[in-house]
């Protein structure tokens, strides 16, 4: 009988080199064609309607519910034209992923005439059966239920068949269920602490949006040879398999030329992205072999994080079209680079003006200054918290080996602004008066030049690195919800511009400075004060783990660590006094992580246990038995001087031998800590035991599984190798 491994190869789809067709419409035709956007709602709503409509997008004015139902006739009319038959709310349940229940259009009226219905009250809220979405115990049993309620900031798309309407989910009580209510939240209190503190500098300033550009990376390996592997099926990652001959050192794959077989893919995935209005821009194939990324145009935050989980979905139905899966795990094989997905942000004025980019005139340039270094500052009073924002199981295979930023969070600015703010810090211990110090402290400022869009004064090692005219957030796992981290990135900051906003005033009211002469003052405490945080060296290097801790910065290797400060009296004040998530919120997401993180690992022990003892083992025996019968068959014909021709035989035999007691061993006391592990009702504590007793084991079952692969007939093994999967297209 073929093996699943040689059956998985020879179906595997192999590279055809075809000359793809240029498509017959342009991008810019297809763009936002599913989507219920600002041309669509014109087109589609009486022209009143049309323009509450418009304010309540812009403005957060309410939508009554008159409105509503206007507006929810509109939809259904366009979305049917358009040959949806169904509608579903849309939301982001704290599993990572999205969730929808569609129902159809199609409906007998009282007089029993079949019609098409769709009304404002169930355009706005909805009560999907949703008792099985975590809740970290804010739904008791008994009212197991949820709302999803609709967001009018991101417009509802076609998918498929389906009217999709992004909607936020809550309990009865209005406790947020999922990411993007506490997301919004952060949005807003982000939007009225930079509007407070962008008004310094133009009085005109009315909102202040975060933006978010995210890039994202992935894994294509064909489907035949990912279903030939139980730990991909079941784990979204390789648990055993042995590194290749030829690892991505010599691949030379990044920004190499796309595979044909893998160009189609893209081509039809951003074909279908920006029929949804999703604006991807830039595609290339990254460092590991069969590692690819994929990266909009940014967007406000709260689309931006809509559009990525939506992409996400469509990645993975494309990939089966095309026999492909994608991995989204960080990790997916080991000794090969892992996928991220770096989280560029910014802040932009109503008008359209970046407050992260440095201009031409002083007055500007002070402003940047401002935002610039109170960011920094956010990071260094909250980056314990940040950390935590992204540690997930997942995300802790690929933290801080040499690829990824480590768990310590630091911030890169580069020289030219490190000059910036040292020669700040140096006039301010001249002795000279205080205007004159004001003046040539705005002398620097007019200097920063238009700088640093280039890609020459770049770090790639550090987690929070300014790049021109944005942070960029290298830590985001590539399988994350983006909201996670972004939520409290934007809390942070909106918090310590607060604080700023407090101290300025306070300097103006009482000493009597001027406007830029408190600012300044601020701003060279809080240039102190971030030296901590700030670093310019190599992220990867043993000395900085030992510099980070002489500075007193946290690291956090592994996620129940990490995620300790979630629930720490100072962030519960912070998040509760910005209204961004209350205690009971932030306890049931707590609880909810640990689960996940257990339930994950668990999982992925199972699996370990399961592979090596009923794959790899009576592999290894089988060959054990040949190695016997070839020793027992040379001495049968040499007798005593059998030796001298089974001397290498035996040492196989010997190290086969070894390599199946060990592992054998291993798994036995796995499975014991692991019951142990379960026993806990403490989840924290049984967190924290999964990840110190048992993902150990991983490494030391995968090591003698692996060394056993490099021994083993090539014929008898019974799972696909890295090879197959890695450079097979
Ligand atoms: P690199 O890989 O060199 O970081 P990419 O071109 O792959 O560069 O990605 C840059 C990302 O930064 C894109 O997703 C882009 O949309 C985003 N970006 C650019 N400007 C901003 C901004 N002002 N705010 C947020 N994101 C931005
Ligand atoms: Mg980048």
């Amino acid at each position: 009988m073929i093996s699943l491994r040689f059956q998985a190869v020879n179906n595997a789809q192999k590279h055809k080199p075809v000359i793809l067709k240029s498509s017959e419409k342009r991008d810019s035709k297809i763009f936002a064609q599913n989507v219920f956007n600002q041309h669509a709602r014109r087109q589609f709503l009486p022209h009143e309607s049309y323009q509450k409509v418009e304010k309540a997008i812009h403005h957060g004015e309410k939508i009554d519910r008159e409105l509503a139902d206007q507006i929810s006739t509109g939809m259904k009319e366009w979305a049917i034209s358009k040959g949806a038959t169904h509608y579903t709310h849309w939301f982001q349940p704290l599993n990572g992923s999205s969730a929808e229940k569609h129902d159809a259009f199609f409906h007998i009226d009282k007089d029993g005439t079949p019609i098409e219905k769709f009304s404002g009250l169930t355009l706005v809220q909805q009560e999907p059966d949703a008792s099985s979405f975590p809740s970290g115990g804010i739904r008791n049993t008994f009212e197991a239920r949820g709302y999803t309620a609709w967001d009018p900031t991101s417009p509802a798309f076609i998918y498929g068949t389906n009217l999709c309407i992004p909607t936020i989910f809550v309990s009865y009580t209005g406790e947020a269920l999922d990411y993007k209510t506490p997301l919004l939240r952060s949005l807003r209190i982000l939007d009225k602490q930079a509007t407070a503190v962008a008004r310094y500098f133009d009085k005109t300033v009315k909102r202040v949006n975060a933006s978010l550009g995210w890039e994202q990376e992935y894994f294509l390996i064909d489907t035949a040879l990912a279903k030939s592997r139980p730990d991909i099926t079941m784990t979204g990652r390789t648990l055993f398999g042995h590194a290749p001959a030829k690892g991505q050192q010599m691949s030379g794959h990044y920004f190499g030329s796309i595979p044909t077989r893998v160009l189609q893919y893209m081509r039809e995935l951003e074909k279908e992205a920006k029929l949804l209005g999703i604006p991807v821009k830039t595609r290339h194939n990254e460092s590991a072999p069969n590692q690819f990324e994929l990266a909009p145009i940014f967007e406000e935050v709260n689309l931006a994080v809509d559009h990525n989980l939506l992409l996400m979905d469509i990645m993975n139905k494309i990939a089966e079209k095309h026999n492909f899966k994608v991995l989204f795990h960080e990790k997916p094989f080991a000794r090969v680079s892992g996928s991220g997905k770096h989280n560029n942000w910014s802040l932009a004025t109503d008008q359209g003006k970046n407050l992260l980019s440095p201009a031409s005139t002083p007055k500007e340039n002070l402003r940047f200054l401002t935002f610039f270094i109170n960011t920094i500052k956010a990071v260094n009073e909250y980056e314990e918290l940040l950390r935590a924002s992204y540690a997930t199981a997942s995300n802790d295979c690929r933290l801080g080996s040499s690829e990824a930023p480590p768990a310590i969070v630091s911030v890169f600015i580069g020289s030219q602004l490190t000059k910036v703010l040292n020669d700040l810090e140096d006039i301010s211990s001249l002795e000279m008066s205080d205007q004159e110090k004001t003046e040539k402290k705005l002398n620097v400022v007019k200097e920063i030049p238009e700088i640093l869009i280039d890609n020459t004064d770049r770090n790639r090692t550090s987690t929070f690195a300014f790049t021109g005219n944005r942070f960029e957030l290298r830590a985001v796992g590539s399988s994350a919800n983006c909201a996670n981290a972004m939520t409290t990135l934007n809390t942070i900051v909106a918090a310590q511009l607060k604080k700023f906003k407090i101290a300025v005033d306070e300097l103006i009211n009482t000493k009597k400075l001027s406007k830029n002469q408190a600012i300044l003052a601020i701003l060279k405490e809080y240039i102190r004060d971030t030296k901590k945080i700030r670093f310019e060296g190599d992220g990867y290097s043993k000395e900085w783990i030992k510099e980070a801790q002489k500075r007193g910065l946290s690291n956090n290797k592994n996620t129940p660590k990490a995620l300790k400060v979630k629930v720490s009296d100072r962030t519960i004040s912070l998040f509760e006094e910005l209204k961004v998530m209350n205690r009971r919120e932030i306890k049931a997401r707590h609880e909810i992580e640990l689960a996940a993180y257990i339930n994950f690992v668990q999982i992925e022990a199972k699996v370990v246990g399961d592979l090596a003892r009923n794959h790899i083992i009576p592999t290894a025996i089988e060959y054990q038995n040949v190695l016997v019968k070839n020793v027992k068959g040379l001495k049968d014909i040499y007798a005593e001087n059998y030796k001298k021709y089974a001397k290498e035989q035996l040492y196989i035999l010997e190290a086969v031998s070894l390599h199946i007691e060990e592992i054998n061993s291993d798994i036995t006391k796995m499975i014991n800590t692991r019951k142990k592990a379960d026993e806990i009702k403490d989840l924290e504590k049984c967190a924290q035991m999964y990840c110190d007793k048992i993902r150990p084991f991983f490494e030391s079952i995968r090591n003698h599984c692996d060394e056993l692969e490099m021994l083993v007939d090539d014929q008898l093994w019974p799972l696909t190798k890295y090879r197959e999967l890695l450079f097979t297209h």
